[in-house]
C-alpha cells in the first residue's frame, strides 16, 4: 500500500431489506470507525438512502449511489437526479460499473457524460473500468481497460481530477469467486497509472487511488493491498456480511 489514503467500497448492488441494510450500515459504521486510516464508502439501493443516511450521518462512513441521470431535471420517468442524492448527503457516485455497461447496456458516450456532470456537481466519481474474459483471452485487456479510462475521462480537467477515483474490475472476476492475481491486477493499475501521467500529469497519476474489484475476500485482501498501485477495493458480495466488509477494512487501513 501507498502513501495514498485507502478507499474500500461496499457495493450492494439490488440487495438487502429495509431492515438488513440498516443493521449492516450500523456494522460497517463500527469497523469504520475503528480503522480511521481509509476513507469507507456504502452504495446502498436508492430506497434505502435515507434511513442508512440516519444510521450513519454521524460516522466516518460514507453515503454513495450505485447510478443517477446526467440532468438537472425533467420527463425521465425512473431517473434520480444529482439534486435529489445532494438533499440525502450522497457524496459518491459509481460510474461505468460493468453490470450498467454490460447488463443495462450503457454506452462510453452515456459515461463520458455521467462522469462530466457528476464532476460539476460536485460528488466524488467512481469510474469503473475492466475487460470481459474474452477481451482478455484475445490479449486486449489493456486496449479496453486504457481506451475506457480515456474515454470516460474525456474533457475532464485536470482540477476535477481530485474528486475522482478508478477501479479496475475485470469483468470475469465480478461476481464469480475468481479473483485477478495480486500481479496481474497489480499490472494493469500500473498501466492505468501510466496512461494518466500522458493525459494530464504526474501528479495526477500518483495521487489519484485506484481501486481493485472482483471477488475481492477477507482470504485475498491483503495480498491485493500490499501491490504499491492498489489503493484499496470496491466490494459487491463480500460487502454483504458485516464481518467480511470489516475485515476487508481492517486489510487495507
Ligand atoms: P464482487 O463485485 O465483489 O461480488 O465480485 C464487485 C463489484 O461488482 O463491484
Amino acid at each position: 500500500m501507498t502513501e495514498r489514503r485507502p478507499i474500500i467500497g461496499g457495493n450492494w448492488k439490488m440487495h438487502t431489506d429495509l431492515e438488513t441494510g440498516m443493521a449492516l450500515a450500523s456494522q460497517v459504521a463500527d469497523a469504520a470507525s475503528t480503522f480511521e486510516s481509509c476513507d469507507v464508502v456504502i452504495y446502498p439501493p436508492f430506497p434505502y438512502l435515507q434511513a442508512i443516511d440516519s444510521v450513519i450521518s454521524t460516522t466516518p462512513l460514507a453515503l454513495g449511489v450505485q447510478n443517477f441521470w446526467p440532468e438537472i431535471s425533467g420527463a425521465f420517468t425512473g431517473e434520480v437526479s444529482c439534486q435529489m442524492l445532494k438533499d440525502l448527503l450522497v457524496r459518491s457516485i459509481l460510474v461505468g460499473h460493468s453490470e450498467r455497461r454490460h447488463v443495462l447496456h450503457e454506452t462510453d458516450d452515456l459515461i463520458t457524460k455521467k462522469v462530466k456532470f457528476a464532476l460539476a456537481e460536485e460528488f466524488q466519481v467512481v469510474l469503473c473500468v475492466g475487460e470481459t474474459l474474452s477481451q482478455r483471452e484475445a490479449g486486449k485487456t489493456l486496449e479496453v481497460v486504457l481506451g475506457q479510462v480515456r474515454s470516460g475521462l474525456d474533457s475532464v480537467k485536470t482540477e476535477a481530477m481530485e474528486q475522482v477515483v478508478i477501479a479496475y474490475e475485470p469483468v470475469w472476476a465480478i461476481g464469480t469467486g475468481k479473483t485477478a492475481t495480486p500481479k496481474d491486477a497489480q499490472s494493469v493499475h500500473k498501466s492505468v497509472r501510466e496512461e494518466l501521467v500522458s493525459m494530464y500529469d504526474e501528479r495526477v497519476a500518483t495521487s489519484i487511488r485506484i481501486q481493485y474489484g472482483g471477488s475481492v475476500k477477507p482470504e485475498n485482501a491483503k495480498e491485493l493491498f500490499a501491490c504499491p498501485d492498489i489503493d484499496g477495493a470496491l466490494v459487491g458480495g463480500a460487502s454483504l456480511l458485516g464481518e467480511s466488509f470489516a475485515a476487508i477494512i481492517g486489510a487495507a487501513c
